[in-house]
C-alpha cells in the first residue's frame, strides 16, 4: 500500500488528544497506562488512523516494559522503521506505512529464540481485533 495522505484537522477531531500526540507528533503513553499491555487474546492489532494491520497475538509477548511488546510484525511490508535521533539519543522509530503514523520504537532485546527484535508499541496507536487472525 502507498502511504494515505491525511487531513490534519480530520484527525484532530477523530482521536482523542493522547491518541493524537502519540500517533502524529511521536509521542509516548505512560507505562502500563496502555489498554492492550497485559492484553493476551488472539487477534490482529490494526493501526487506529487508518486500519492497516500491525502486529498479531501470535507475535506478542510480556517484555515487562509497560507498553504492548511484538517480536515481528504481521506483515513486513506494512510496518516501516526509521532512525530517530530525538531526546538524547538514536532509536530505531517504528511508523505505520500505509498512513506514516508513529507507533513506537523497535529494539535488539527482544527474545533471542525468536529474532531477538521488540517491537516497543503504544496501545494508543493501536486497535485490536478480537478472534481475527488473518493478516489484511
Ligand atoms: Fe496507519
Amino acid at each position: 500500500m502507498e502511504p494515505t495522505p491525511l487531513d490534519d484537522e480530520a484527525l484532530k477531531q477523530k482521536l482523542t488528544p493522547e491518541e493524537y500526540a502519540v500517533l502524529r507528533n511521536k509521542g509516548t503513553e505512560a507505562p502500563f497506562s496502555g489498554a492492550y499491555t497485559d492484553n493476551h487474546e488472539a487477534g490482529v492489532y490494526r493501526c487506529k488512523v487508518c486500519g492497516n494491520v500491525l502486529f498479531t497475538s501470535a507475535a506478542k509477548f510480556d517484555s515487562g516494559t509497560g507498553w504492548p511488546s511484538f517480536t515481528d510484525p504481521a506483515v513486513a511490508e506494512n510496518v516501516g522503521t526509521r532512525t530517530d535521533d530525538s531526546a538524547g539519543m538514536r532509536r530505531t522509530e517504528v511508523f505505520c506505512k500505509h498512513c506514516g503514523s508513529h507507533l513506537g520504537h523497535v529494539f535488539d532485546d527482544g527474545p533471542v529464540e525468536k529474532g531477538g527484535k521488540r517491537y516497543c508499541i503504544n496501545s494508543v496507536c493501536l486497535k485490536f481485533e478480537k478472534g481475527a487472525d488473518r493478516k489484511s
